[in-house]
């Protein structure tokens, strides 16, 4: 809600105009020294000492690492068994993954 300045009349936030005399409206945002000060954008990371970018970076790591583990696992289970074909489509899944993931 904004007040005219000129007559006192009360607007919507959106009018540019009074309703009521036709003088500009000033934003409710610089409405004065009383209003509060505009709200810094919120940093999630910040106190963690973490940039969203080197955490994004960390999450990538962490999932190429989950991919590495896997085919580890399906390649020691390959050795295990002595059967390798399952090896080639676990390879290929996993350069799939990787490439539609962009790690
Ligand atoms: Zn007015």
């Amino acid at each position: 809600m904004i007040t005219c300045t000129k007559c006192g009349g009360k607007n919507s936030d959106d009018t540019r105009f009074c309703a009521r005399c036709g003088n500009k409206l000033q934003s409710s945002r610089k409405a004065g020294p009383d209003a509060p000060p505009p709200e810094e954008p919120l940093e999630p990371f910040a106190h963690q000492g973490l940039s969203p970018d080197l955490l994004r970076a960390l999450k990538r790591m962490a999932e190429a690492w989950v991919y590495l583990l896997l085919l580890g696992t399906v390649a020691a289970g390959c050795a295990f068994y002595e059967v390798w074909w399952p090896l080639y489509p676990a390879v290929a899944l996993l350069g799939l993954l990787i490439r539609l993931r962009r790690i």
